[in-house]
């Protein structure tokens, strides 16, 4: 097997915890680039971040960004048919307190002042914060998680996470809506390996030719990683070592 490509996860997968990337995948992606084998990432991250982290690792352009909502590539950025734009999610989200009578508050009807205060975050992060184009952070009170999801399950097409302090609304994409995109665009050609540390990176590794499960700190892979994947390969150190040591000795054994 030759291999076309490489697509990956970025925080705690090719990158640290911290988002720095590490010598040893420095080096890594150096090699790959050497051999003319592009490394597309797949993440949640938003297209401003996804932007300056493929311009300052030199990773070619490509990638897919909001948990799979579009992909940016040589033509720009195109959508998948299942995101919803944030103003429309704006709409949803008052619907669904309508429906289920909870107080929903969304981050981007919060003042900049209000948003510190909640967050605990530096006024100059709160840009980034609001500056998804297919994902709304909304509050919600205290032990409304049953409730709330109830409501979401009423409206087909929706998709709800939970993240720290705040909930989070998008359409209903995973990073493999990014992969069919960039598969049907031609840019992205199969056989391809896929690195991934958390569940929901389960869906593209999914359809991946070759699946590495990177470790988390602990140097365990996430449990429901695993389960999702019981075939896949495991890295040998957590984040960008293990992604640097398994993507050596995966052009190790293709060169055998
Ligand atoms: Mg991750």
């Amino acid at each position: 097997m030759n291999l076309a490509a490489v697509l990956t996860d970025l925080d705690g997968t090719l990158l640290e915890h911290g988002g720095v990337l590490g010598p040893e995948a420095r080096a890594a992606v150096d090699e790959l680039r050497r051999r003319g084998i592009p490394v597309v990432p797949l993440t949640s991250k938003t297209e401003a971040e996804l932007r300056s982290l493929l311009a300052e690792l030199d990773l070619g352009g490509i990638g897919g960004f909001e948990n799979g909502a579009a992909v940016l590539g040589p033509s720009g950025v195109v959508a998948s048919g299942r995101a919803i734009g944030v103003e429309l999610l704006e709409g949803r989200l008052d619907e669904l307190s309508r429906r289920s009578g909870l107080a929903l508050s969304p981050a981007t009807r919060m003042s900049t002042r209000e948003l510190c205060r909640i967050t605990g975050l530096p006024e100059e992060r709160i840009p980034a914060m609001l500056a998804r184009r297919f994902g709304l952070p909304f509050l919600a009170p205290e032990g409304a998680g049953p409730a709330l999801a109830a409501a979401v399950r009423g409206f087909p097409g929706l998709r709800l996470t939970r993240g720290g302090l705040f909930w989070h609304l998008s359409g209903d994409h995973g990073k493999e809506d990014s992969l069919d995109l960039l598969l049907r665009a031609g840019l992205v050609k199969r056989p391809f390996a896929g690195f991934g540390d958390a569940p929901n990176d389960a869906g593209f590794l999914g359809r991946c030719d070759v699946a590495i499960l990177v470790p988390g700190p602990s140097g365990a892979v996430d449990a429901g990683l695993v389960s999702a994947l019981p075939a896949g390969r495991v890295a040998p150190f957590p984040a960008g070592r293990g992604w640097a040591a398994a993507a050596m000795a995966l052009l190790e054994e293709l060169s055998r």
